[in-house]
């Protein structure tokens, strides 16, 4: 068993703060006349995508935000599917529109996402949000790398000057967390597949955020004492021989893989708490800011279309 040094930074609470500061926007935008709108476009029956839209819709109810589901068919081609969202860029209740991937594979992605109207493109992805971020200016910013400046904020984490290193180049994930380290005056490094030795780029990091997909990659040796780490990954764990490799000797775990058959683990070895002075658990880290960002996005994208956006961004 690991003596586990670092501070725990606990997404759960901090999502709920952020609901609540939400719910109370929602009421004062709803008093000023409708409430924020949020459409979903779910394509298909994935399982996956069905849990993910239901939870979206869930966490739009329990803040007052109007939301609609629209559910299409598998068979939905390129061209209907830019109908559908051509009617909710021109619908005046609709304040965001998020379309959940992935899309069934006759379907062109990068036309859907083109299509969006910038202004109500709550995931981030279109790339005029994208190009607003590296000019750093006011824009919808993708949800996860938004959860993880919120922690940071929150858990009141210097930035400026600091070094951050980012080991992921996702459109999702790494690029934008990047963007927005850069943007709070950090000096950043991006890492990525092709990086030759990745932890001699780690062992620099004040800040470390890692969104890779791979289980237990950054242990503690590549990691400098001291660190904030972000574990923005979440994998699946089934095989006993790697559950013990990253959770031997955590009771907790070992009994929960014992009556499920699973884990989740993040992209951090557990080792890294001997080490890291903060770090992020998974599950329970950035994960539940993910839709706490997206409610964010949509309040935003609503006060930027009624012209009340006065903070100017998240
Ligand atoms: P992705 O699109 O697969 O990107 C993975 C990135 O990691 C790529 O840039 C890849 O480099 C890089 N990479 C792969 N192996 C590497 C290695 N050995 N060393 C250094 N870099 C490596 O994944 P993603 O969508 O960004 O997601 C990353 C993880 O975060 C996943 O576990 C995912 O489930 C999780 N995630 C969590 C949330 C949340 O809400 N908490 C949200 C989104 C994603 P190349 O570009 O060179 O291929």
């Amino acid at each position: 068993m690991t003596t586990a040094t670092a501070s725990v930074l606990d997404g759960n609470t901090i999502a709920a703060q952020i609901r609540a500061e939400l719910a109370e926007e929602v009421r004062q935008l709803t008093a000023g006349g409708s409430p924020p709108g949020l459409a979903v476009v779910l394509v298909g029956e994935h399982p996956s995508s069905q849990i993910y839209v239901h939870n979206k819709i869930k966490a739009c109810r329990e803040l007052g935000i109007h939301s609609e589901e629209i559910a299409a068919p598998a068979s939905i081609t390129t061209e209907e599917l830019l109908a559908i969202i051509t009617r909710l860029n021109e619908r005046e209740d609709i304040d965001g529109i998020l379309v959940q991937l992935p899309l069934p594979e006759q379907v062109d992605v990068k036309k859907v996402l083109l299509s969006l109207a910038p202004e109500k493109d709550v995931d981030g992805f279109h790339p005029v949000n994208l190009g607003n971020l590296a000019a750093n200016r006011p824009a919808l910013v993708p949800c996860t790398p938004a959860g993880v400046m919120e922690i940071l904020h929150r858990t009141h984490t210097p930035i400026a000057g600091k070094h951050a290193v980012v080991v992921g180049r996702s459109q999702v994930v790494g690029r934008p967390m990047a963007l927005m380290l850069l943007n709070h005056d950090a000096t950043v490094t991006i890492c990525h597949s092709k990086t030759i030795d990745v932890s001699q780029f780690t062992r620099q990091a004040d800040i470390l955020v890692v969104a890779v997909g791979h289980a237990g990659l950054v242990t503690d040796s590549w990691v400098k004492p001291g660190a904030t780490v972000i574990d923005v990954g979440i994998n699946r764990i089934t095989d006993p021989v790697q559950f013990r490799s990253l959770f031997a000797g955590d009771a907790r775990r070992e009994q929960s893989f014992k009556e499920k058959g699973f884990t989740v683990a993040g992209d951090v070895h557990p080792r890294v708490a001997e080490v890291a002075a903060a770090i992020t658990p998974v599950p329970g880290g950035v994960g539940p800011l993910t839709i706490a960002m997206l409610m964010a996005n949509t309040i935003k994208a609503c006060r930027m279309r009624r012209g009340a956006d006065r903070r100017g961004g998240r």
